[in-house]
């Protein structure tokens, strides 16, 4: 895949907010054609004329990642106007928060239906088009919650580990080809999704932080389109945790419940919702959630404290495993 994106096209789901319009913006400045994935048709026409405007060709294609047809008729849609599609963006998602035990049954099937299913899908219709062309680039977005577990978010977690699982074995079935696999690992993400989210806790649910901009996720996609690796985080919340997991899973378990929803819910009590998971919000369309003014310096302070706690419990667990070693 040469470096300059200018005459590559681009297919990314989800960009009608978030990080995944920043996307298309950061992919169409760099000058390549872009094809615009999600359910809100009128909003991916505003989105595409954005691109347009920084002198990229855009095409709007509304679609339902829980649809393999609909899926199938992006990537059709895409060739049929700008003849290959280089780089394929799995990127639309949503949260679903609760225990466990009060989330719907159909819920918890919706996430996973949209979150792994709709990559699955994405996969399909992108390596279809690769095999034709013999090189693309696909990359999927996980999350942090990709490698560790949290309390009230069972659904949401499973999904974005199968989709870790799912793009760490087809990147190995696809070794040695010039069709590459990238997974994008972000930490919280100034967007939408919060307010989009499912949610049965009867709190109001806030990003864990510190929080990253849409933009930095936007900027990795694109490095990874013109430079692929396997793996890349975006933020570095995750990475006290994960030294923790992976010395003691108990520890970090015990841990994650101590922390995770003092941090992840506001006081203020919420009616339970299913939020965008079965139909689209018309509302929360921009790139950023707004998250970055909202969230209170008290929190972050208290979320400092925390990471830090994480941060020394993953030292001290570490430590004592070495001696245990020695
Ligand atoms: P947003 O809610 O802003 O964006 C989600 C996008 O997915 C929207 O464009 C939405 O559009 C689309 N979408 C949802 N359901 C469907 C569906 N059934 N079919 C087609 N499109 C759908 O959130 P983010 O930008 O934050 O999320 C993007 C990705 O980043 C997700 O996979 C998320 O899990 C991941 N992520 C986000 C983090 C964060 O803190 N924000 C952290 C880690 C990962 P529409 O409603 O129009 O269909």
């Amino acid at each position: 895949m040469p470096k300059d994106l200018r005459e590559r096209v681009v297919v990314i789901t989800g960009a009608s907010s978030g990080i995944g319009r920043a996307t298309a913006l950061e992919f169409a400045r760099r000058g390549a054609s872009v094809v615009l994935a999600a359910r809100r048709g009128e909003t991916l026409e505003r989105v595409a004329r954005e691109c347009e405007a920084l002198g990229a060709e855009a095409l709007p294609v509304a679609a339902d990642v829980t649809s393999e047809p609909q899926v199938e008729e992006v990537a059709r849609r895409a060739v049929g106007r700008f003849g290959r599609v280089d780089v394929w963006v799995n990127n639309a998602g949503v949260i679903s928060y609760g225990a466990f035990e009060d989330t719907p049954a159909a819920v918890f099937r919706r996430v996973v239906e949209t979150n792994l299913f709709g990559q699955v899908y994405g996969a399909r219709a992108a390596l279809r088009r690769f095999r034709e062309q013999g090189e693309g680039v696909l990359i999927d977005v996980s999350s942090q919650f990709g490698e560790l577990g949290a309390p009230l978010q069972t659904a949401y977690v499973a999904s974005k580990f199968a989709v870790r699982g799912f793009s760490d074995s087809l990147r190995a079935e696809l070794e040695g080809s010039a069709i590459h696999v990238c997974t994008v690992l972000p930490a919280s993400v100034d967007t939408p999704v919060y307010q989009h989210a499912a949610n049965y806790t009867r709190a109001t649910v806030r990003p864990v932080p510190p929080i990253v901009d849409p933009e930095d996720v936007a900027r990795a996609i694109v490095s990874l389109a013109r430079k692929p690796k396997a793996e890349v985080e975006v933020g570095v919340a995750g990475k006290a945790p994960k030294a923790l997991r992976a010395a003691s899973p108990g520890a970090y378990g015990a841990l994650a419940a101590a922390t995770l929803p003092k941090a992840q819910f506001a006081p203020e009590p919420s009616e339970p919702t299913e939020g965008a998971l079965f139909e689209p919000l018309p509302e929360y369309t921009g790139v950023s959630g707004g998250w970055k003014e909202s969230v209170s310096k008290p929190l972050r302070r208290r979320a400092a404290v925390a990471a830090f706690a994480l941060a020394g419990a993953g030292a001290a667990a570490y430590l004592s495993r070495r001696q245990g070693q020695g």
